[in-house]
């Protein structure tokens, strides 16, 4: 099976398991784990932040980077298709009384214009009013779309004109970065937190951080464990990180070029289905109705896919996925949904 589901499905490479394996540990909710306290300085200092929180999962960092932003029942603006509000499950709202209203787009791609109009101000005490803006870099949904830097210093003003905070679902900011060559520092430095994930292309077995300024850390560092999260030795987990930021980052530039050729495949076969690719996430738009099908049938020729939407087939490429292999299943999808 080429199993292109989703990137966080990679497994760790053999450098990574001894590096996992030398790991020095400690009790982390006594702030005794020393991989764990590098592992947060190394990307804080990365990212131009004043402190990191390691987390289990990305949604975990998002949903404590969103919760140090809004108090209860204060509006979070973020695009429609979100991993926030389509595969967070309801979380933010069912753990801390966030609500969410969402802006369009076309392919994930944030304006400052979208957002400005949804933008409601304190008007008393029977309307909500807006007070966190969230963006998501790269786009899953959307296809690993990139935000562009001069929108998303327009957005940053846009948030400053109106005392918003701003948080970044970083996720793929790594993807984004070997994309555009644009350190993820000058993107991080526009939001007041930022999450990233070091088990989606980069190929940690788990793990993900929430960054911030000192105080909003330690808020969040509570709000954890209140959360039933903290951990004890998971410097285990902080050294698979590690080996993956400086071992595994580099080559995200193969996936995107696996990806190219997968949707070239396709776009060869089909018309109008596959758009731009500019990281390791292929989008095809396939008749509606038709995704589950279109996902089934590649499985039985040995493709694993995902149904996005019922119009939408999405594929990864990562770490675990050969350029050949992803060129077959380009052809194999391709095949399939011209019929
Ligand atoms: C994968 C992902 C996350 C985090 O997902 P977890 O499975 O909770 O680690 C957050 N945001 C985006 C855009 C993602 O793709």
């Amino acid at each position: 099976m080429i199993d292109l589901r989703s990137d966080t499905l990679t497994r760790p490479t053999p450098g990574m398991r001894a590096a996992m394996a030398a790991a020095e540990v400690g009790d982390d909710v006594y702030g005794e784990d020393p991989s764990i306290a590098r592992l947060e300085a190394q990307i804080a200092e990365m990212l131009g932040k004043e402190a990191g929180l390691f987390c289990v999962t990305g949604s975990l960092s998002n949903i404590l980077g969103v919760w140090t932003g809004v108090e209860p029942g204060v509006d979070v603006l973020c695009d429609a298709d979100a991993h926030i509000v389509r595969a967070e499950l309801g979380a933010h709202a069912l753990l801390h009384g966030v609500t969410t209203r969402t802006f369009g787009s076309v392919a994930g791609r944030a304006t400052a214009a979208a957002i400005e109009s949804m933008i409601i101000p304190d008007l008393g005490p029977f309307l909500v009013r807006t007070g966190l803006i969230e963006i998501e870099d790269t786009h899953n949904f959307a296809g690993g779309t990139v935000q562009d830097l001069a929108e998303l210093r327009a957005i940053r003003a846009l948030a400053d004109r109106h005392g918003l905070r701003m948080h970044l679902d970083g996720a793929r900011l790594w993807n984004a970065a070997v994309a555009t060559g644009i350190e993820p520092a000058e993107v991080a430095a526009l939001f007041d937190t930022v999450s990233v994930c070091f088990s989606k292309g980069l190929g940690a077995p788990v793990g993900s951080m929430l960054l911030g300024s000192r105080d909003d850390i330690a808020r969040a560092r509570l709000q954890r464990k209140r959360l039933g999260a903290g951990w004890r030795q998971a410097g285990i987990l902080a050294e698979a990180a590690r080996y993956a930021v400086d071992h595994q980052r580099a080559r995200l530039a193969d996936d995107h070029a696996a990806a190219q050729a997968l949707a070239a495949e396709i776009a060869s076969r089909t018309d109008g289905v596959v758009g731009d690719v500019p990281t390791n996430i292929v989008v095809a738009h396939v008749a509606p109705g038709t995704a589950p099908a279109v996902v089934a049938k590649a499985a039985d020729r040995g493709v694993a896919v995902s149904a996005m939407g019922a119009s939408v087939v999405r594929a990864c490429t990562h770490l675990d996925v050969t350029l050949d292999e992803a060129r077959t299943a380009g052809v194999v999808l391709g095949e399939i949904i011209a019929g």
